[in-house]
């Protein structure tokens, strides 16, 4: 079995430890266990389990928020009970941020505050 990085045919020379509790733990070269080590960007896909790194990143379809969200406005040609929340967001594997403007009924919003847990 090659090192556990999506594409990668080194030998596993190294264990990366995923995540702690339950613990995953997945065997990588050494290359990637240093590039992990210095702070790259990954992300594990449970069902392949492959750690996901670098230009492989794209195709996740992932967004991470890269600020606190901004703001949030009322846009008059809105019906009423419309929320815009406006976030900095980046695409993994992207080093570029781009402005997202979620436009929220009223039911979208409860939905996401259920799903947070808030
Ligand atoms: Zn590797």
């Amino acid at each position: 079995m090659p090192c556990f990085v999506l594409k990668c045919q080194n030998n596993p020379e190294e264990i990366f430890l995923v995540r702690e509790e339950p613990r995953v733990e997945t065997a990588v070269c050494r290359s990637h266990h240093e590039l992990l080590a210095e702070g790259a960007e990954w992300t594990f896909d449970p069902e392949s389990r492959r750690i996901i790194m670098g230009n492989d990143l794209l195709g996740t379809g992932e967004y991470v928020v890269s600020t606190r969200p901004m703001s949030i406005q009322w846009n008059r040609a809105d019906p009423p009970g419309v929320k815009r929340l406006n976030l900095e967001v980046r695409r993994r594997g992207s080093g570029t941020s781009e402005r997202l403007e979620l436009v929220l009924s009223d039911d979208a919003r409860d939905g996401i505050r259920s799903l947070l847990g808030d």
